[in-house]
């Protein structure tokens, strides 16, 4: 299964018209994938407290393991065993850790060679400051209480000295050939994505916007070859010509493509079925993309002339949200030779 999900503030937030327009994104998915053979055996040695590398057929040992050989291409077969302890290759440090780090305190990033393993792997190192930490140290697994087969089954490394008296008392590890129960086995993954960020417009994106909070749709004209963009660009991608001209459109165009959504998803607007459609505007030469609604899905067609929904006046605000939705407007269809070369 597979679904995404894209949420952002409403509006981009402004000072004055010479100000510059800023707004928070968030870009967020999450979904299930299959481990494959190699690394289901991985993360499954994880659950165990076993880290397992990848022996390809010149001998080397890569960890995390590769389904491939990356030097010939092919298949591997063979799992080692290799020890919790290593020596850090690099390292960068993290003063501030976010809310996704593995760590809720000042950390490293590092890359750690483990002991019999001829690639390095990235984690986490937990130390107190930048004062102790050095390229070539000596680190130690230090596993999560809690694993369920994921690279998070490992907390962090830390100084290898520090477990050395734990080690001593833990019971004997599983052996890594040991069968795995059903419930162990590790053959999905739940991969969980977001990716917080800030927009800041451009002059050109910033000009769309504030036009937009005007009820007004506007793109610029290429000297060159005449097309008129929307949303603006400052430079045309064909001619690369400059494109000062901003040109006002039309709140009315032609449906040239379009889809009916049937899957539900986190973000969705509308319970589904619903149409998202690429329309044209009148005078621009490239369609945007929005919500076709006030119409049957099995009536929506090519070609279907729509116009703009906008919401009301004390709603407006520097978004393309200003316009709720397209739905038609009556007139005749386009024949598909209108609209054939803006598809
Ligand atoms: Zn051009």
């Amino acid at each position: 299964m597979f679904y995404f999900a894209l949420a952002s503030e409403a509006a981009m937030s402004t000072v004055d018209d010479s100000a510059s327009m800023s707004a928070p994104y968030v870009l967020e998915f999450t979904y299930q994938r299959s481990t494959g053979p190699i690394m289901g055996r991985f993360f499954s040695g994880l659950k165990r407290q076993v880290i397992l590398g990848a022996r390809t057929s010149s001998g080397e040992i890569i960890v995390p393991p590769s389904e491939y050989d990356p030097q010939t291409g092919e298949a591997i077969e063979e799992l080692v065993k290799l020890a919790g302890t290593g020596a850090i290759k690099s390292w960068t440090w993290v003063n501030h850790a976010e809310e996704s780090h593995p760590l809720d305190k000042a950390f490293a990033w590092a890359l750690i060679q483990l002991d019999g393993a001829d690639t390095a792997m990235i984690h986490a190192i937990d130390v107190d400051s930048m004062a102790d930490i050095y390229t070539g140290m000596r680190v130690q697994v230090k596993w999560r209480e809690d694993r369920i087969g994921e690279i998070l089954d490992i907390e962090c490394f830390v100084p290898e000295t520090e477990l050395q008296a734990e080690l001593v008392s833990k019971p004997t590890l599983p052996s890594p050939s040991a069968a795995l129960s059903e419930s162990e086995a590790v053959d999905l993954l739940q991969a969980h994505s977001k990716l917080e960020y800030t927009v800041y417009a451009g002059q050109q994106l910033r000009l769309y916007l504030q036009a937009l909070a005007q009820r007004r749709i506007i793109g610029t004209s290429c000297p060159a070859c005449q097309k008129i963009y929307v949303p603006p660009r400052s430079s045309c991608p064909v001619c690369s010509a400059d494109m000062a001209d901003i040109i006002d459109v039309a709140d009315t165009g032609t449906i040239t493509s379009f889809c009916v959504v049937n899957i539900p998803f986190e973000a969705s607007p509308f319970d589904p079925p619903y149409v998202a459609a690429a329309i044209l505007l009148d005078g621009a030469d490239i369609p945007i993309f929005h919500l076709i609604r006030e119409v049957e899905c099995k009536d929506v067609k090519m070609g279907m002339r729509v116009r703009a929904q906008w919401v009301e006046d004390e709603a407006l605000a520097p978004t393309l949200s200003n316009i709720k939705w397209f739905s038609p407007t009556g007139e005749p269809d386009l024949p598909f030779e209108a609209i054939a070369e803006h598809l």
